[in-house]
């Protein structure tokens, strides 16, 4: 056995959660170490729709760009009817991007992909997922927790002050912990597989038989890829086959069409659809994020999205307490992720619904853009408003004109592990400047300019109010400036004391 290591945080699964905690981490300084059971990268595509919500957090982390080379967008919707006819419809309701919400559509990504771009973006900071490496026992006290891993080298045990299960929907670190996972069995079995075909053209989303779960069949091809991910519903029961002969006879079958030939598969599985959610995202030292605290069907995109948006949330706040800050500031962790969770699983469930009769629409509501924590105990009003944005909803953007005299945008200050405080048409000064924390002044005299009032339009701000965004960018602190005190004592709690001056 290995000498004991210790670490801050050990995180449990390198899946899309697990990679994107890791790099909000790793950004922060936190040492970590982030393991995987599987020898290799997962191979598949299932998670394939990048939300605008998470394209603003992936830009946030320095990798949409990349995102957006490697995928596309979704193609429409070909429903082909009895008689040999088919009718195009766009997959997604969407508006043109406006200054507030520059991302509108929905990208397309295999997961593989994804996670791929997240393993390149951590690797940037030193630090790689360990395959082969298993979580097989947990044990916590007062001051951390005391794992035991099995990998390529044996037996090891690790000492480390967190640990974050990030462990998917059969989740390891949810069931040591005990922690209930309350929902339905909805009674839908599925298949997925990534396939390599001939007979479809690349240009649309095939979609066979809707509105007959016998018969349904829905054949996409993958941006970024050769492939096509194939996606269906079986019976509740019985082997499925898989193989490329297997596929074959159930596309044959279910599109009526023999011009459709399967040449390879990559990846295949079959699946039982699950609406559930765990009882609790912390025990003590020990949480939980994505797939592990929530599953729900995959109807409408939202489970890599939640996941990512999960690690999201968490990253900030665990780095700042292992950084010093009260351990109370983790407990909002839940109080905000857990109700986006419990929405989203009667979102995906009611989507389902849909599709079961052949009659789904994704609109806003899949876009991820309205979610925000206005009853969260970090969303500060002083005094309470009364219009506009609030505290705790997401922050939006705004082009703006740097003093300098170059164009940017609000997103672009946002950009990295910091808080951003910005002050409408106030004097800079009456804010003590500390780490971690970056100071904008923006009107006519501020070192930014609201050139085109979009920032006025997005916030409504009364003139000497402060805006305080956290760092994933949900507004923390809205506050007047005779009310500076108030945002003094928010941010000792988030763990940014001011540093006595000498
Ligand atoms: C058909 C299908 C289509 C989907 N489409 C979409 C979509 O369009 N958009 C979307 O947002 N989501 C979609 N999803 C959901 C999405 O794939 C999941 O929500 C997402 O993978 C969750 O990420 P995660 O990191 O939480 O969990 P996972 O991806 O499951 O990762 C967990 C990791 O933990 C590892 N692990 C488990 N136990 C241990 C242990 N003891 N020790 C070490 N490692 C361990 C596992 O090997 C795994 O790699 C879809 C899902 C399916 C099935």
């Amino acid at each position: 056995m290995k000498d004991q290591t210790v670490v801050d945080v050990l995180i449990c699964g390198a899946g899309a959660a697990g990679l994107t905690l890791a790099l909000e981490l790793a950004r922060r300084g936190i040492s970590l170490r982030l393991i995987e059971k599987m020898a290799h990268p997962f191979p598949g595509s299932r998670g394939k729709g990048i939300q605008p919500r998470t394209q603003e957090i992936f830009e946030n982390l320095g990798i949409l760009d990349r995102i957006v080379a490697a995928g596309g967008t979704y193609p429409p919707e070909r429903r082909y009817h009895e008689d040999g006819s088919h009718t195009d419809t766009e997959v997604v309701e969407h508006q043109a991007p406006t200054a507030a919400e520059p991302y509108q559509r929905p990208l397309m990504l295999p997961q593989f992909l994804t996670e791929g771009i997240l393993r390149e973006r951590l690797s940037e900071f030193g630090h790689t997922p360990e395959f082969a490496c298993e979580l097989i026992g947990v044990e916590q006290d007062q001051d951390g927790v005391t794992a035991s891993l099995t990998g390529p080298a044996g037996a090891e045990t690790v000492r480390a002050r967190w640990l974050v299960g990030a462990d998917g929907g059969r989740s390891f670190v949810r069931h040591a912990l005990d922690i209930g996972f309350p929902g339905n069995t909805l009674g839908v079995r599925a298949v997925v597989a990534d396939v390599m075909l001939t007979g479809l053209s690349r240009d649309a989303w095939h979609r066979f038989g809707d509105g007959d779960m016998a018969r349904q069949l829905a054949i996409c091809p993958l941006a970024g890829t050769d492939l096509f991910q194939i996606q269906g519903p079986i019976p509740a029961t019985g082997d499925i086959d898989l193989s490329v002969a297997g596929l074959t006879a159930m596309v044959a079958a279910r599109s009526g069409r023999d011009d459709i030939a399967i040449q390879a598969v990559t990846w295949a599985s079959a699946y039982s659809m699950n609406a559930r959610l765990a009882d609790r995202y912390r025990v003590e030292r020990v949480l939980l994020i994505g797939d592990a605290a929530h599953i729900h069907p995959p109807t409408g995109g939202q489970g890599l999205n939640t996941s990512v948006q999960d690690a999201s949330n968490l990253g900030w706040k665990l780095a700042a307490v292992v950084h010093g800050a009260p351990a109370a500031l983790l407990d909002s962790y839940e109080e905000e992720r857990r109700p986006v969770a419990a929405d989203m699983l009667g979102l995906a469930t009611r989507l389902l619904d849909a599709q079961k009769c052949g009659e789904m629409r994704r609109g806003r509501e899949v876009h991820q853009l309205d979610i925000g924590y206005p009853g969260s105990s970090l969303a500060l009003e002083q005094p309470p408003r009364t219009g506009g944005v609030q505290a705790g909803e997401r922050a939006p953007d705004a082009p703006l004109r740097g003093a300098g005299g170059q164009a940017t945008r609000l997103f672009d200050l946002l950009r990295g592990p910091h808080w951003t405080l910005l002050g409408y048409q106030i004097e800079r000064g009456s804010v003590v400047p500390r780490p971690g924390l970056r100071i904008h002044i923006i009107g006519p005299h501020g070192d930014m300019i609201d050139e085109h009032d979009d920032f006025r339009d997005a916030y409504a701000p009364a003139i000497g109010d402060w805006i305080l965004v956290r760092p994933d960018g949900y507004i923390g602190a809205m506050v007047a400036a005779d009310k500076v005190d108030a945002l003094e004592h928010y941010l000792a709690h988030a763990g940014l004391p001011a540093v006595p001056q000498r």
